[in-house]
């Protein structure tokens, strides 16, 4: 096997582990194999080991991977800033966009969304652990947006991202991720038919399934440590 299928076969069984310690069921939760910067040929060697869904961060970079690797048929998940002038490049290439923090960019994507394509998969980025740097909306403003976003034929609101700040105590990991779920929880209750919980990450996965992760995102523990500097 090659280094990447073994580190896949780790991650999945952290995940199956931490399903059974929540008292969820087997395959409640989806890998989103997080491949920014990493080169084709690791996710080739994750396709090759079962693995189907990959997430960028880096418009450029992934639009060359997605060409050169489409025989394949990965399923992409943009997971980064979203530039406005990026929002055409973005709705054409990719599956599933995490990321979406203003009314602006749903809209672009929505009018960028071909007609021969399915809608495009959205979630809301919420900023759950309060820094002013971090991108997502500030808790409350998901319900303005996601009324924005329902309207929008080419979009289907999927659910809630968010990218807390990193902490090793493991109860403030589950508050900022038991947000979130309250948050969707709301949402649904409005009306909405949120499915997706896109939390959780290498360090933390464990915290995000037991508060209802649907889809985790994970980097390093994958492929390893990324050695170029991240904007
Ligand atoms: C890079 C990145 C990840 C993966 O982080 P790791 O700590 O390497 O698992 C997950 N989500 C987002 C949005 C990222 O940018």
């Amino acid at each position: 096997m090659t280094t990447i299928a073994l580190t896949l076969q780790a991650v999945r069984a952290r995940i199956e582990r931490a399903l059974l310690t929540a008292g969820r069921r087997t395959g409640d939760v989806s890998l989103l194999a997080v491949s920014k910067t990493f080169p084709e040929s690791y996710i080739e060697d994750a396709l090759n080991a079962g693995q189907k869904a990959f997430g960028e961060s880096y418009v450029q970079e992934a639009v060359k991977k997605i060409t050169h690797l489409a025989r394949l048929s990965p399923e992409w998940h943009f997971i980064g800033p979203i530039q406005s002038n990026k929002t055409a490049l973005i709705a054409g290439h990719f599956d599933w966009v995490h990321s979406i923090e203003r009314e602006k960019v749903a809209a672009r994507l929505n009018a960028a969304r071909a007609d021969d394509l399915p809608p495009l998969n959205v979630c809301i980025q919420v900023n759950v652990s309060g820094e002013d740097s971090k991108s997502g909306v500030a808790p409350g403003q998901e319900r303005e947006l996601a009324r924005a976003i329902a309207s929008l034929p080419r979009l289907r609101l999927r659910g809630l991202m968010a990218i807390p700040e990193p902490t090793a105590d493991v109860a403030r990991q589950r508050r900022r991720y038991a947000l979130l779920r309250e948050m969707k929880d709301a949402l649904n209750a409005e009306g909405h038919a949120l499915d997706t919980l896109s939390m959780g990450m290498s360090d933390d996965l464990e915290a995000a399934i037991a508060e209802g992760a649907t889809i985790v995102r994970v980097g390093t523990a994958i492929f390893g440590t990324r050695e170029t500097l991240e904007a």
